[in-house]
């Protein structure tokens, strides 16, 4: 509730949202009250005093959102937001694309099922058709889709079910700031140690991953990674103390972990060891499938094929699904072994099918290509002016800057990550009318997930946004430096600072930073 308030009450984020109302939108108009019944204030209060304590986004980002489309979101105070988190990554071509808005009506007025268990009907038979046509032929020509229950999560479970079945083995490897979802198993996979809860699954083993600019290996910046040999010496060495696991499960770009894309040499070290140990490969797409990195599927850039892939997010095209692709020799299991009753989610194949549609029409890649270079380009621009952004990176449209204390470094003299500056950062983006996301280890990694279709003018004006942000926090860092008094410094900084701080509160109550989906 603090947080709200001081969201609420703070002159520049009125200020600035009708900036970006302006400069980039044409079409889109925002529904404000007295349609709606309650303030913004008053829904998020209501919202305090209702829903869980677990509640994560509306503490950074305090919104009652009215109305969405494309890039855009207004709240029902008639707030106008660019919306850089986009259902953390679920919304491939923003809110309410015209396109799957046709397909939900085109669905329904067909009279077709919302849900169907698991019996097919024309709908599903070509979502499979074309989640089919969408993996290379190598693969897809012998493999088999299990639908499961419709998070990321679920899939995960499905896929670490699959493969203990396969194998008769019992144990997982997962990577350093890996995020699977967060029931019993996918969490036991997590790098992230704040959500995780005492007795989870069992028999993780837990592995370096490739972070260029923190090398876990040394105390440079990764120009050869040696990660991946490590790992066979590992699995090779007789004194090691680990037995070989039913799967290896890993992000080709690590999003909640820090958006961190791994590096080819890594990816085809890991392929090989599952190959010589017969070890599963689980990749998980979650977050990274249907265009996000630039490609279909992040993996295909360095060659290799998945034993499994899970995907959810962006193949619902904005609605819940979640699948798991497999290896037709790791299909062993009994009828029913795994079962959901919501695997069966109609209206999401026939959105996830429109959405397809259109991004093989469009050539949506080819823009995540093109916007990605422009977004590295004013980043880089904006790296040079501010000494606390550490590195830029990511890949397609999955974008990170790493916010670090320039004047820290840790135990081994690499630049030391300032989660609070970052927050403070998310809240001046906010106040800016611009919705971004932290990851990363302690929150320290400004993360952007913008629509693949984003245009060049928004991707100018998601980047001035985060211009004016950084001045922001630059000159309250100078306030700060120079002791002035509260009195003395702008009124919107002080509320900036406060909303940083409350953010912290929840943030740093697991001590391990952001708890993302
Ligand atoms: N895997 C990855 C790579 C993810 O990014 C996420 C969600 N951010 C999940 C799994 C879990 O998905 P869900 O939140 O739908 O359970």
């Amino acid at each position: 509730m603090r947080i709200t308030k001081l969201a609420n009450t703070c002159p520049r984020a009125q200020l600035n949202i009708s900036f970006v109302k302006t400069q980039s939108m044409t079409t889109f108009l925002p529904l404000a009250t007295p349609q709606n019944a309650l303030s913004a204030r008053e829904y998020l209060d209501c919202q305090a005093q209702t829903e869980s304590n677990a509640r994560s986004y509306p503490r950074k980002l305090p919104l009652a959102i009215r109305r969405a489309e494309g890039l855009y979101i207004s709240d029902v105070d008639g707030r106008v937001f660019m919306d850089c988190l986009c259902g953390a990554g679920t919304l491939a071509l923003g809110h309410n694309h015209p396109a799957t808005v046709a397909a939900i009506r085109k669905h329904i007025d067909e009279g077709y099922p919302l849900h169907s268990l698991d019996l097919t009907t024309p709908v599903k038979h070509r979502f499979v058709e074309e989640i089919f046509s969408t993996l290379p032929a190598k693969f897809a020509s012998k493999a088999r889709i299990q639908f499961c229950s419709p998070s990321g999560a679920d899939a995960v479970e499905a896929a670490i079910k699959l493969v203990k079945t396969a194998t008769s083995r019992s144990g997982m490897i997962a990577f350093h700031g890996g995020y699977h979802g967060q029931t019993h198993g996918a969490l036991a996979l997590m790098g992230n140690l704040g959500p995780k809860v005492p007795g989870l699954m069992p028999d993780v083993q837990f592995h370096r991953y490739p972070y260029a600019y923190r090398c876990p290996m040394s105390n440079q910046a990764c120009t050869h990674c040696t990660c991946s040999k490590f790992l066979r010496i590992t699995l090779s060495d007789p004194e090691a103390g680990t037995m070989l696991p039913a799967g290896m499960i890993l992000e080709v770009v690590q999003g909640e972990g820090g958006v961190i894309p791994a590096p080819t040499e890594w990816l085809q070290g890991i392929r090989c060891i599952c190959d010589e140990k017969r070890v599963p490969l689980i990749i998980d797409e979650v977050q990274t499938g249907w265009g996000r990195t630039g490609t279909m599927y992040a993996f295909e850039e360095s060659g290799i094929l998945p034993d499994v892939i899970v995907l959810s997010k962006a193949i619902g095209g904005g609605l819940p699904l979640a699948v798991i692709v497999y290896r037709e020799e790791l299909d062993v299991w009994k009828p029913g072994a795994h079962a959901g009753t919501f695997r069966g989610n109609q209206l999401a194949m026939a959105t996830g099918l429109a959405t397809l549609q259109h991004i093989r029409e469009y050539n949506i890649l080819d823009n995540v290509q093109s916007m990605s270079a422009r977004f590295m380009d004013h980043l880089l621009t904006l790296q040079k002016r501010h000494a606390f952004i550490g590195d830029v990176r990511g890949k397609g449209l999955m974008l990170g800057m790493e916010i670090t204390d320039p004047a820290h470094t840790d135990e081994i003299g690499r630049p030391k990550g300032d989660g609070a500056l970052a927050r403070q950062l998310q809240a001046a983006c906010f106040s800016e009318g611009l919705i971004v996301e932290l990851g990363g280890r302690h929150g320290a990694v400004m993360r952007l997930l913008p629509p693949l279709n984003v245009t060049a003018t928004e991707v100018d004006a998601i980047c001035g946004a985060i211009a004016r942000a950084c001045r922001i926090v630059e000159d309250q860092e100078e306030c700060d430096g120079s002791k002035r008094t509260t009195d003395n410094v702008e009124k919107g900084l002080v509320h900036l600072r406060a909303l940083g701080d409350a953010c912290a509160g929840f943030m740093e109550s697991s001590d391990v930073g952001p708890a993302a989906d």
